[in-house]
């Protein structure tokens, strides 16, 4: 059976503490796109972790976690990462990576940053990790999958200067630096493959018989149908599709094994980079409601950047559960609003004079203003409290409108960063 845990809005919903958390009943944890952009935030027993490219199962010693073959897949990243995470005490887990992942380039990396500093005030708030370089080449047909690189030196050196000709061309030409160094390229794939060999399967075929053996598969994704380059809201997206139905490319199973799809949503809304941010507050209420967000405020688990912030989008989240085919919403960091007299829920966008609720094309959302219902806070901490029922009216009766307006049932709700701040509840929309 495979379960996709998602990202509804603009990532950054806590889908790390609740694949850790769902890994506990699964065999097999998969990332399916993206690359080591992703910020996921895990507190167990070893302590506070932020994975970037390792799937949230690494805690979890009896199960596999693999990178399939729709990931971005930086090699020192994926070294460095590993190493850290055994540094602090966490047993080395068992991975698996896709023999036909796409490599992250050394210069996809100094693309991605040239580029950013070209458009300056401009640019779409990048991580600078590689990856719309990265995915711009796999498509075009010019990527690295990572069985290329156990060949010999001519045949290396071939697709080198094939693909260093094009890079030239704009190295020089538009941002004016030096061309690639063909022979350290070379040298960089050489240093590197053997590092990574031990990993490589065919994944596909691996899933294919564990499906059949009846296993229970994670897909993991990163950020939220916000970000989606059809579906989002374009050109401020990523460059992979985080949508679950996108689990069955980047992982390599039939799409009509994802029987269940968790759809991730925070109780307010937070996105990093550029692009229409409806609900976005500002000024001292952004101040507070960041500083009181996450596990210790909501600042970048990638680059530290503080997060943007608002209130919950239900138009926005309505679209992004929709978009996913969620099953299943999970709705967290629900304690963090704990702190608030009045809870605002934007229920509607105002576009040009009209009420709107279904979410619009990105030129539209561009002029939409919030419209607020305004819910009377619980003014305690909800952490610790493991049933539905004793949680406070108030909450529940943010919780139910919320879901009733979404209409997609709420059966988890997480309360807490560490795995055990969990709610199981049985959702009348189910
Ligand atoms: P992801 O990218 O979707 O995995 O989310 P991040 O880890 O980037 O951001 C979510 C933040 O919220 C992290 O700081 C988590 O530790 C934290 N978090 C997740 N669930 C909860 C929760 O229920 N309550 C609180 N207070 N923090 C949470
Ligand atoms: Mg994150």
């Amino acid at each position: 059976m495979v379960k996709a845990v998602v990202g509804v809005n603009w990532g950054d919903e806590g889908k790390g503490k609740i694949t850790d958390t769902l890994a506990e009943k699964a065999d097999i944890v998969i990332r399916f796109q993206g690359g080591a952009n992703a910020g996921h935030t895990i507190v167990n027993d070893y302590g506070k972790f932020a994975l970037h490219l390792l799937p949230s199962g690494v805690f979890h010693q009896d199960i596999v976690n693999i990178l399939g073959n729709g990931v971005a897949f930086d090699i020192d990243k994926f070294v460095n990462e590993m190493a850290d995470i055994t540094s602090k005490g966490v047993p080395e887990p068992n991975i698996m990576i896709s023999d036909r992942i796409q490599v992250m380039m050394p210069y996809h990396i100094l693309f991605d940053t040239l580029e950013e500093e070209r458009l300056a005030g401009k640019s779409f708030g990048s991580t600078k990790s590689g990856i719309a370089p990265f995915y711009s080449d796999k498509f075009a047909k010019i990527g690295w999958q990572i069985n290329e690189f156990f060949q010999d030196d001519d045949v290396l050196m071939e697709k080198i200067n094939r693909v260093a000709d094009i890079k030239d061309a704009v190295l020089i030409n538009l941002y004016h630096k030096e061309g690639i160094d063909r022979k350290g390229l070379l040298n960089w794939i050489k240093e590197r493959r053997d590092k990574v060999k031990p990993y490589l399967k065919d994944v596909s075929l691996y899933l294919d018989k564990a499906l059949k053996e009846n296993k229970t598969v994670l897909l993991e994704g990163q950020l939220g149908t916000m970000k989606d380059p059809d579906h989002g809201i374009y050109p401020m997206v990523t460059s992979s599709s985080p949508i679950a139905g996108y689990g069955a490319i980047g992982a390599g199973i039939p799409p009509y094994e994802i029987k269940e799809i968790v759809a991730v949503t925070k109780a307010y809304s937070s996105a990093v980079g550029a692009g229409a941010f409806v609900s976005e507050v500002f000024g001292d209420e952004a101040v507070s409601l960041r500083n009181h967000g996450g596990d210790g405020g909501e600042y970048g688990a990638t680059t530290g950047r503080p997060r943007r912030v608002g209130w919950y989008d239900l138009v926005a989240s309505k679209y992004g559960c929709r978009l996913q085919g969620a099953t299943d919403v999970a709705f967290t960091v629900l304690d963090d609003l704990g702190y608030l007299d009045e809870i605002p829920v934007c229920v509607a966008y105002e576009l040009d004079g009209k009420e709107i609720t279904d979410f619009p094309v990105t030129k539209d959302l561009e002029r939409c203003k919030p419209v607020y219902k305004v819910f009377k806070g619980w003014k305690c901490d909800i952490r610790g409290i493991k049933n539905y029922e004793d949680l406070p009216q108030e909450t529940k009766d943010y919780v139910e409108f919320i879901e009733e307006k979404l209409g997609y049932p709420i059966t988890i709700i997480s309360n807490g960063p560490a795995r055990e701040d969990i709610i199981y509840r049985k959702s009348p929309l189910k």
